[in-house]
């Protein structure tokens, strides 16, 4: 089995959902006491949200770099950033260290062709909805087209993400937020839904929806478990 390397704490709410979802994935395949070869770096989440709320992607892609060099001393093998929008810096990530990156966009297309879907939704930041470095990844290297929700529901949906979930608050209302603004993307075209914030599966769940949900969190965790297992 090979040692998966992640960098967590964006946040840490989400962080424990990777951890528990590659020691479930490795038990599943294994059986037994079975459990995931894994290092995490956790970062402070406080820094990262100050320089990403201030523009300073400089600052936040140092942290990156550097978090990913302890990883890999750390003994992996194979590396997760365990957040959809920290992929801004995949690249800097990718090039300083000589493990290899999975990227939460290329297990989320594979996710989507699986299903032979062509159009999903995106929810996530308003930096991962509205950058290029995510909707242009999906839609130039595999081919699939993205809608985003309209501009008030992007705001919506960040402070709901910033305000609440990353700090571990889930409000009922909130969930009812999420469900309008799904079913406003099906009602535009959009044959499933990514979940592309890796604490959005903490109040918005499959069972709720016949529309197919892509929980990037549990794909990118399994993902590296097949990896970590190949
Ligand atoms: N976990 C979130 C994501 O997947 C947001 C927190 C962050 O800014 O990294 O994008």
């Amino acid at each position: 089995m090979k040692t998966i390397g992640m960098i967590g704490g964006m946040s840490w709410e989400s962080s424990l959902e990777y951890y528990r979802i590659v020691n479930e994935a490795v038990k599943e395949r294994l059986g037994g006491f079975h459990s995931a070869k894994c290092v995490m770096y956790s970062v402070d989440f406080e820094e990262i949200e100050r320089f990403q709320h201030q523009g300073d992607w400089d600052a936040a892609t140092e942290v990156m770099v550097d978090a990913a060099r302890r990883v890999e001393r750390g003994g992996a093998d194979l590396l997760l950033i365990c957040t959809n929008t920290m992929h801004m810096m995949a690249e800097a990530v990718e090039e300083s260290v000589d493990i290899p990156l999975l990227h939460i966009v290329d297990v989320t297309a594979e996710a989507i062709h699986a299903r032979g879907q062509k159009a999903v939704g995106l929810l996530g930041t308003r930096f991962t909805m509205e950058q290029d470095f995510y909707r242009g990844r999906l839609q130039d290297r595999h081919g699939i087209s993205v809608l985003i929700p309209e501009e008030e529901e992007r705001k919506v949906i960040h402070g709901i993400l910033y305000n609440e979930l990353c700090l571990g608050e889930i409000r009922s209302a909130s969930r009812d937020t999420f469900r309008r603004i799904i079913d406003g993307l099906a009602a535009r075209g959009a044959e499933g839904v990514i979940l592309g914030c890796t604490e959005i599966p903490l109040i918005v769940n499959q069972e709720d929806y016949e529309l197919p949900l892509y929980d990037t969190t549990a794909l990118h965790a399994r993902a590296a478990v097949t990896q970590a297992l190949d």
